[in-house]
């Protein structure tokens, strides 16, 4: 099991990653005097905003909707900072509905329950496809785009990711209290008789020594340390659609749609951009690197890493994906799906997750002076106004009392195949995305 806290204040941190984990841990220890003193380091391996990362892009769902109450409860705090005063301009609160017409309604109604018994919000039973097609203002009727039941959370809402990131970034800045770094991190720093990380090791072979490590690379995490059997990095399909402006002004008041028996969702439109994507189980990349901790160059490992459009600029989403969102569409909205409109951009963006969809915000079991901060499963944007402080309160030692059990590091490692997951994912398993480009072919 994980190590216990330092009890002196490290003197310097180096957070590896700045993406909504790293910078938002960054903002956490700028607030809190205790860190005054502490130098504090941010490396990224790509200038801000980071075009691959997960947290930067156009839109990402900001609600309390979840089937375990613990994110319920932290999400709801997020929210009325959101509605408040972290970056408040960015964040547009015009309702989720969650739906499904298969096993996943299970989650759907643990999470009406759960934001019912917090009882801050709006929410309205949707009984038939016909309540969701009304609530959500659809065109079309049909269940497998829209789902059979589910419910509208009208207090829920959206924020652009991109916008909320620089926001955040601007204001650390503002502070001058950290050194930001651009270059990709190449390994940890690891006196391997003692146990302990150092720092990290970046490309050009600078070294860069801290007290303490934080690990928040995202998906990317599993090539600094071995994380087989505890997170694995599934790529999600996104594609993009231009939008007249009559149709973002009637299409941008309405609720986002998220129908879990496929995970397609909707998120309204803005900036002249229509957003489809697949909140799904992903596309696997299995690679085979040098065994991040191991002192033999000769010794590797096979993990599933990111391959994203800073690898390969011409890079888009497989043809599988992109029918699926072109379905979607045109059982949702058919008048916008003509084959005169297709997607003129897509992205594949990397989830990190683990085995049951909890975070992973501890220190390394093994290793002293380092921290892990990643595991976001596709759930992790919305959290970003105060998921730092969570963080932080790890990093003391006081690990909130609801999530005690779920971020730490897990006793064991679970093979791949038995991971169950969140039950909030649809859509197809055990997707390879090298298989699925083979078999690709143009645009739709
Ligand atoms: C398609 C998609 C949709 C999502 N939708 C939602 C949503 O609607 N609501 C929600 O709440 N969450 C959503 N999420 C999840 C959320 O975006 C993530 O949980 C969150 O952004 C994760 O942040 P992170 O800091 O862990 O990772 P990232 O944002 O990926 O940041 C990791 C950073 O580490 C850097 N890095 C990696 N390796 C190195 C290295 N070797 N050296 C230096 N730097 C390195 C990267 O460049 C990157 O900037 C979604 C995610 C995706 C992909």
């Amino acid at each position: 099991m994980a190590s216990s806290a330092p009890v002196e204040i490290p003197s310097s941190i180096l957070i590896v990653g700045s993406g909504a984990f790293g910078l938002s841990t960054a903002w956490a220890l700028c607030q809190n005097p205790q860190y005054k003193n502490t130098l504090i380091t941010v490396v990224d391996r790509q200038p801000f905003p980071c075009p691959d990362c997960s947290s930067i892009d156009t839109s990402r769902i900001i609600r309390p909707d979840y089937a375990a109450a613990p994110y319920t409860r932290l999400a709801t705090v997020a929210q009325q900072r959101w509605r408040t005063d972290f970056a408040p301009e960015h964040y547009y609160e015009v309702g989720l509905a969650v739906t499904a017409w298969g096993p996943e309604q299970r989650y759907v109604s643990e999470s009406l329950a759960n934001v019912n018994a917090i009882g801050a919000d709006k929410t309205e039973v949707l009984n038939s496809a016909e309540d969701i097609k009304r609530a959500c203002g659809l065109e079309g009727k049909d269940e497998w785009g829209s789902g059979s039941t589910g419910y509208v959370n009208w207090s829920s809402g959206w924020a652009n990711a991109e916008g909320a990131m620089m926001w955040l970034r601007e204001n650390l800045e503002k502070l001058k209290r950290v050194k930001f770094v651009t270059e990709s991190v190449k390994k940890l720093l690891i006196d391997h008789k003692m146990n302990t990380v150092y720092g990290v090791r970046l490309s050009n072979s600078t070294e860069l020594k801290a007290d303490l490590t934080v690990l928040a690379a995202g998906a990317w995490t599993a090539a600094l340390i071995d994380l087989r059997g505890i997170c694995k990095a599934t790529g999600q399909a996104l594609c993009y659609m231009p939008i007249s402006a009559e149709e973002e002004a009637l299409l941008s008041r309405r609720p986002t749609i998220l129908n879990l028996s496929h995970g397609l969702f909707m998120i309204p439109p803005a900036n002249g951009l229509l957003k489809i994507a697949r909140h799904g189980h992903g596309y696997l990349n299995p690679t085979t690197i040098p065994n991040p901790e191991s002192e033999d160059p000769h010794d590797t490992i096979t993990t599933s890493l990111p391959y994203t459009c800073v690898d390969d600029p011409s890079q888009v989403v497989p043809t599988e994906g992109q029918r699926q969102c072109r379905d979607f569409l045109t059982a949702i909205h058919p008048s916008l799906s003509t084959p005169s409109r297709p997607f003129t951009r897509s992205k594949i963006c990397w989830y990190t997750d683990t085995r049951n969809g909890d975070f992973l915000i501890s220190y390394h079991p093994k290793y002293k002076g380092l921290f892990v901060a990643t595991g976001g499963s596709g759930h992790g944007f919305k959290f970003l106004p105060v998921i730092g402080e969570s963080i932080l309160e790890c990093i003391e030692g006081r690990t909130p009392e609801d999530f005690k059990g779920r971020w730490e590091w897990p006793a064991e490692r679970v093979p791949e195949e038995l991971w169950k997951g969140d039950g909030s994912r649809g859509g197809p398993i055990g997707l390879v995305l090298k298989e699925e480009m083979a078999k690709s072919k143009g645009k739709l």
